[in-house]
């Protein structure tokens, strides 16, 4: 399968030299700081809820391409989703990366996060494709404190 693993790759590369919705968000928006001590990513999400549904999802920080990319994505599959339905892309998306695996029609309903699948061989690279699903899920539930994957 080694042509889709240079197709993911493609796409990590892509979100991380131009990540999408890396901005601020306007207005009054929830915000989470995560860091990965490990690696050094740094990352903040801002999350607009109107009423149930995510309206508006961004992020700002520093990382490497892993952490930067896993963001960039996770703003695009989020917007627009209602809370429950973010919390189980959380999930399915988490079990993939650090699970025995998920089954192929999760992770097919994963969409483009799909490409971090590869990410389960290189434990050390899982916190960094996680720390923004967990500043997420922070900013979601209205926690101020900052995550740390440690
Ligand atoms: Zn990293």
């Amino acid at each position: 399968m080694s042509d889709l693993r240079e197709l993911y790759q493609e796409v990590i590369l892509d979100h991380y030299r131009r990540p999408r919705n890396f901005r601020e968000a306007e207005g009054d928006a929830r915000r989470a700081d995560g860091f990965n001590p490990l690696c050094g990513d740094r990352v903040t999400v801002f999350l607009v809820m109107d009423g149930d549904i995510v309206r508006d999802v961004s992020f700002k920080g520093v990382g490497c391409a892993i952490s930067t990319a896993s963001a960039s994505l996770m703003t695009e599959a989020l917007k627009g989703k209602t809370r429950a339905e973010a919390e189980t892309l959380f999930t399915r998306f988490h079990d993939m990366i650090t699970g025995p695996g998920a089954g192929s029609a999760e992770t097919e309903s994963l969409g483009k996060l799909a490409v971090f699948s590869g990410v389960r061989d290189y434990p050390v690279r899982v916190k960094c494709a996680t720390l923004a699903w967990h500043a997420f899920h922070a900013a979601l539930e209205g926690r101020g404190e900052p995550v740390s994957t440690e």
